[in-house]
């Protein structure tokens, strides 16, 4: 029988008890870890713990995200392609509804609605001992997460889950009540949220989201930062997804990040998902988006505001990044479990429906990936901006390829 507390401060083992007190003794597991599981299988609830208890199984989980994170990236370094470290940024599917229309979306017209309970039935015990070890979490997929009828309570799940886990969302803003600023701002963990506003005024911000919205979510995100002002959390980003009915706007947006004093200002090209969306790839105004980005970093740097902008059409030399660090640091996870290495991949077959987390990690398609990418053969490689800057001159790269769609790199230059 359990008589005493074992454990000092630190959550190094004594030679004898201390006379326990703790509402749960960490030398029982069953009361730490509910229903009997280790920490390995269910998710603690920490709610239930005395701010002392939390803090030690904080923590100690802190050092195992941090031992999986440098193992991670000593993996990394020597290219391996089987890895004993697990992904340092678990991104899940969490799509809701949308209500906005944006020219660039990359929406179907059917998706699945993220359910918190259906995803705890189908990956608690497979998935989230890797997120308790991963840095980040973060959540993506179409539509608006703030507008889950249950967002709140997501929230509230992975925030008292895996405190320790930074989490990171993107939202067109609307949302962003005050309360559920409130709620972000209190909350254990850290948040960083992207705004995706992609005008600096509601003239074309509504052409671009076909929402009449803009002066009620610049008053939100007044609030947010208002209220963060002390802690810094949630760190706050403006995104401009760049396109030819934009790209114009981008220096007054930089102005506008500045005057609201948010984080910084991250700047992409718009993927073509579809063939209607073409028009709008800036790969058919290179010079005026050169002539922008050169303007907007020399107005970014005066107003010293962080701007992350894609690469320049056209240049005479692209910095080697190296090999792609994506598949050896993330994996994203459809709402059925389907896996994608990033957003700009190949297809990719595998899943977490019939397989266990390492084995998909491990798997013939990541071994494969990494390793053509360590060779410098991967496809994915040849298209890809972000690991290969230069490939931005090739049509190929402004357009998603997954799905099969055989006409939509067609280049549909006569257009312009
Ligand atoms: S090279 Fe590009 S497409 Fe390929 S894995 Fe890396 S980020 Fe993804």
């Amino acid at each position: 029988m359990l008589i005493g507390n074992f454990f000092d401060l630190e959550f190094k083992l004594l030679d004898k008890p201390l006379p326990c007190d703790a509402e749960a003794c960490p030398c029982d597991e069953n009361e730490v870890w509910p229903e009997g599981n280790s920490k390995e299988d269910t998710l603690v609830n920490l709610e239930d713990i005395s701010i002392e208890r939390k803090k030690n199984i904080i923590i100690d989980w802190d050092e195992e995200r941090a031992k999986n994170a440098l193992l991670n990236d000593n993996e990394y370094n020597s290219k391996k392609v089987v890895l004993n470290s697990s992904s340092k940024t678990i991104f899940i599917q969490a799509s809701g509804p949308c209500n906005s229309n944006c020219a660039f979306c990359s929406r179907g017209s059917d998706y699945e609605i993220f359910n918190l309970e259906v995803h705890r039935r189908r990956f608690e015990n497979k998935l989230y001992p890797f997120i308790s070890k991963a840095e980040r979490l973060i959540f993506t997929g179409s539509g608006e997460f703030l507008l889950l009828p249950e967002a709140e309570e997501i929230l509230d799940f992975f925030d008292n889950g895996f405190p320790h886990v930074e989490k990171i969302f993107s939202t067109n803003g609307s949302p962003l009540t005050p309360r559920i600023c409130e709620k972000i701002v209190n909350s254990e963990s850290k948040y960083t949220i992207h705004i995706s506003l992609h005008a600096s005024n509601s003239t074309l911000h509504r052409v671009l989201t076909r929402t009449d919205n803009f002066h009620k979510i610049i008053g939100q995100l007044e609030y947010l930062l208002d209220l963060n002002r002390d802690t810094g959390n949630p760190e706050v980003f403006l995104i401009f997804v760049a396109t030819t009915l934009n790209i114009e706007d981008l220096p007054d947006f930089v102005r506008l990040a500045h005057q609201l004093s948010v984080d910084g200002v991250i700047c992409y090209y718009n993927y073509i998902y579809i063939p209607t969306q073409k028009y709008l790839s800036c790969f058919f105004k290179q010079e005026l988006t050169n002539k922008m980005f050169n303007e907007t970093k020399e107005i970014a740097r005066r107003l010293n505001i962080k701007v992350d902008l894609p690469p320049r059409f056209g240049l005479k030399e692209y910095p080697n990044l190296g090999i792609c660090r994506e598949p050896w640091s993330q994996i994203m996870f459809t709402t059925q479990g389907h896996v994608l290495p990033c957003d700009a991949s190949e297809d990719c077959h595998e899943s977490l429906e019939n397989k266990h987390f390492m084995d998909v990690w491990n798997g013939e398609y990541y071994q494969n990936l990494r390793r053509s990418l360590i060779e410098g053969k991967a496809s994915c490689f040849k298209h890809c901006f972000r690991a290969n800057p230069s490939s931005v001159n090739d049509f190929s790269s402004h357009v998603i390829h997954r799905g099969g769609r055989k006409d939509i790199d067609i280049l549909w230059g006569d257009n312009f």
